[in-house]
């Protein structure tokens, strides 16, 4: 086990900065997920880790250790690519014993490493299968035991289920998660899929543009976003521009042109980040917070609209409302919930819980 220190990193390619003066702390056993769309640096900064980059500018340490310009078989990282790049033409046992043998383990205990490790991913039967039949799940548990069998003090998963179908996809979820809980191992897991990131992760760093924009637990990324970015792309969100009006015992007060009145919102530091009067802010509100009224009743943050769509998932219906000048907001509940039957059409009021918004 180790933790890891990312400070100020730079990686340059030419003229594209990939990764941006990103500094990380990462705890002893800490399941850790850096999570960004496309692009982003989510693999260059895994890659700097593991030491198949180096980075241009700052220092990568384990445990204090400078481990900057390590090379990878040196540093005790296992690592599973997005691809598998397993030895298709091999067997299961011999891509599991292949790190062993670069590291001359002896016959004997590359054996028994080997059979325990296919036990834990449950491959055990599966020993002497070529690995171009095994289906895409198979191939997925055989990439985490060569990389698990080497008994790495780093585990590291560049979007290792992004080749699976969804029910399969779930089912490694909570394989990865128990092999890592089991081996208490610090792990580094790389994601496009804000689903992944909110229900695996012990912290998630959001990136954007080569840059981290917010480190913290999944609660907090959810409910605390540090900006739009985070806020829209960390599950579904509402986004409307506002102005700062003035501000009355705690009560912050907003403009905004979608809305035909003021925005009163609680002003926390949770709530309200800095500002400066008269500048343009942006004000999120998640739409299961997005109150649909029974009664058209007048109080704060009460607003009219009409139900322009009605989408039924399953296990939750969206509800799309217009305003008056024509601005939608959505409004997310669970299914049976008050909104659930509205027909479009139907004229609504519904509530912005003061404590619920983010500007
Ligand atoms: P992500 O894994 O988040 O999708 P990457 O880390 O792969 O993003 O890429 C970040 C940026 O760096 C992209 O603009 C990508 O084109 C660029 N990049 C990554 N690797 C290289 C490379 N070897 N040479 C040149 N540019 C690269
Ligand atoms: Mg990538």
């Amino acid at each position: 086990m180790s933790t890891v220190n990312l400070s100020t990193i730079t990686k340059r390619f030419g003229n594209v900065t990939a990764v941006k003066e990103l500094d990380l702390k990462i705890k002893e056993g800490e399941f850790f997920t850096f999570l960004g769309p496309s692009g982003c640096g989510k693999t260059t900064t895994l890659r700097m880790i593991a030491g198949f980059y180096y980075p241009t500018e700052g220092k990568v340490k384990f445990n204090e250790k400078d481990m900057t310009t390590v090379p990878p078989e040196k540093r005790n990282t296992g690592m599973v690519f997005q691809n598998y790049a397993l030895f298709p033409h091999m067997t299961v046992y011999e891509n599991v014993a292949f790190g062993l043998k670069v590291r001359r383990i002896s016959k004997n205990e590359t054996k028994s490493r080997v059979e325990d490790v296919l036990n834990k991913v449950r491959l055990d039967q599966y020993i002497d299968r070529q690995v171009s039949q095994l289906s895409g799940g198979q191939q997925q548990r055989v990439a985490l035991a060569r990389a698990l069998v080497i008994e790495p003090d780093i585990l590291l998963l560049d979007e290792p289920l992004s080749n699976l179908d969804a029910r399969l996809r779930d089912e490694m979820r909570n394989e990865i998660l128990r092999l890592q809980r089991e081996y208490g191992i610090t792990t580094i897991y790389v994601t496009h899929d804000q689903v992944e990131a909110l229900t695996m992760s012990d912290r998630i760093a959001v990136f954007n543009f080569g840059e981290c924009q917010q480190v913290g637990t999944p609660s907090e990324i959810y409910n605390k976003p540090v900006n739009d970015f985070v806020a829209a792309f960390i599950g579904e969100t509402n986004l409307f521009s506002v102005t700062p009006d003035k501000e009355n015992e705690g009560i912050a007060v907003f403009q905004s042109t979608d809305f035909d009145k003021s925005i009163y919102v609680g002003h926390t530091e949770e709530n309200i980040g800095s500002y400066v009067e008269g500048e343009e802010l942006v004000m999120s509100i998640r739409p299961e917070a997005v109150r649909i009224l029974k009664d058209s009743d007048d109080g704060n943050n009460v607003f009219k609209g009409k139900v322009s769509l009605v989408q039924f998932t399953g296990a939750s219906v969206h509800t799309y409302i217009e305003m008056k000048n024509g601005a939608l907001i959505r409004a997310t509940d669970l299914n049976n919930g008050p909104s659930t039957y509205l027909k479009e059409g139907t004229p609504v009021s519904f509530q912005l819980p003061q404590n619920q918004i983010r500007v």
